[in-house]
């Protein structure tokens, strides 16, 4: 049972093919890990900045 580290797109090693996730390596762990701390993996979503200045953004200007 072939399994390719998530990382490196490497072959697993049966030895650490145990590990939880697929990665090849704990340093490979280590980097998704890194990827998803530094918001490197993002979620296609449309970022709305309604809130900032808005129609209704009424400054006592007049
Ligand atoms: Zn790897």
């Amino acid at each position: 049972m072939e399994q390719l580290c998530a990382i490196c797109k490497k072959q697993i090693p049966t030895e650490t093919g145990r590990r939880p996730g697929p990665f090849c390596s704990e340093r490979c762990r280590d980097i998704d890990l890194g990827r998803w701390a530094s918001g490197t993996y993002r979620l296609p979503v449309e970022e709305e900045q309604s809130d900032l200045d808005g129609p209704n953004a009424d400054h006592d200007l007049s």
